[in-house]
């Protein structure tokens, strides 16, 4: 770990103000959870929202697995109360994108699209991004029918035909929800066997619009103005053929947002923040939860629960070196 110089700990930013005792960056379940246990510590928190406010589970539709909603939550009504809880106690929220950090001096500075910002803490949950395909015509229709995002997305594909991609809980989620809007729901997925839960691929067999292509890629996406077709090729067979479609939704996986941090703290071959089991980074007083630190549980229970445990290391590193 980098052990920091601490002598200038409580020097004051370079506007007069004193720093930060926390800025988190990023609103998803992580960066709230860290933010409602950091205010009520009474450490005023900063929450820079980046791009999406909420992070990747309000874009969900509906959340079954959070402890405490029995019938379900809404993904973004769940942000809206995680944003008011942490608010409540003086957490405060800050619609702006880290866009450069200094993390080898301290108080750390957070270069943001409208300012700057120093911090004696910085707890980041900045969260992962959808992967994808990388194939041609998928930039270019991205929007014309491409998504990656069916509860964004969805209603435009009303009483139409799409095509999804991946074989894991997001595909089959994403496929369900479809077929509220969709007439049928094809899955295409590049083995014969699902990475999904029992629960979602249970759902989807049953559900009569959800039909499956299995050992296949898909290789092309064709239109114009907007998707009219996907190229598929069969992996065993190497038969290659088309299919008519509207969209193209593809959930194929994600990666960490950790750009902004590389060189300056420790990563994983992944991208992902190394931490360790006190959500500590390889930098003193830096700490970091959710899915940017976490490729194996990427749960909104497990994202809350990493950035409460990253807020009370905070406060006693906080508390330690007396800021
Ligand atoms: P994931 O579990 O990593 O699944 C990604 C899927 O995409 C896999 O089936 C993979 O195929 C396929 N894939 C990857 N790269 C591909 C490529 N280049 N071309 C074609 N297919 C490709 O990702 P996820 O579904 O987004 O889930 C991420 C995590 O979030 C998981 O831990 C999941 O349990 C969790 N999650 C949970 C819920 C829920 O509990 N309701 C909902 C959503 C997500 P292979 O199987 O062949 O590798």
């Amino acid at each position: 770990m980098l052990d920091l110089n601490l002598s200038n700990l409580s020097s004051p930013s370079a506007n007069g103000d004193e720093p930060l005792k926390m800025l988190v960056i990023g609103s998803g379940p992580a960066g709230f959870s860290a933010a409602l246990y950091a205010a009520r510590a009474e450490l005023a928190p900063v929450v820079l929202t980046g791009m999406e406010l909420g992070g990747q589970a309000a874009l969900t539709h509906m959340i079954e697995n959070y402890p405490g909603f029995p019938e379900g939550v809404g993904g973004s009504e769940l942000g809206d109360l995680f944003q008011k809880q942490a608010e409540r106690f003086g957490s405060i929220t800050e619609f702006d994108t880290a866009t450069e950090v200094d993390l080898t001096k301290h108080p750390f500075q957070i270069k943001t699209e409208s300012g700057e910002y120093q911090a004696n803490t910085v707890i980041i949950a900045t969260g992962a991004r959808p992967n994808h395909l990388n194939i041609p015509g998928e930039e270019e229709l991205t929007g014309r029918g491409v998504s990656y995002c069916a509860t964004c997305d969805g209603w435009f594909f009303k009483d139409k035909k799409v095509v999804v991609v991946g074989g894991g809980d997001s595909a089959l989620e994403e496929a369900l929800y479809l077929t509220r809007h969709a007439t049928s729901v094809t899955i295409i997925h590049r083995r014969d066997e699902l990475r999904a839960g029992q629960i979602l691929i249970t759902r989807a067999n049953e559900n009569p619009k959800i039909d499956f292509i299995w050992d296949t890629v898909v290789t092309d996406v064709v239109g114009d103005e907007k998707v009219a077709s996907v190229k598929i090729k069969n992996l065993k067979t190497e038969e290659e053929s088309a299919i008519e479609t509207d969209g193209l939704f593809i959930f194929i996986g994600h990666t960490p947002n950790t750009d902004i941090f590389d060189g300056q703290l420790a990563l994983d071959d992944g991208g992902y923040i190394v931490v360790d089991g006190l959500m500590q980074t390889s930098v003193e007083g830096v700490y970091a939860a959710g899915e940017v630190a976490d490729p194996h549980f990427r749960q909104v229970v497990t994202s809350a629960g990493m950035g409460a445990a990253a807020a009370i290391q905070a406060v006693r590193y906080i508390e330690e070196k007396g800021l």
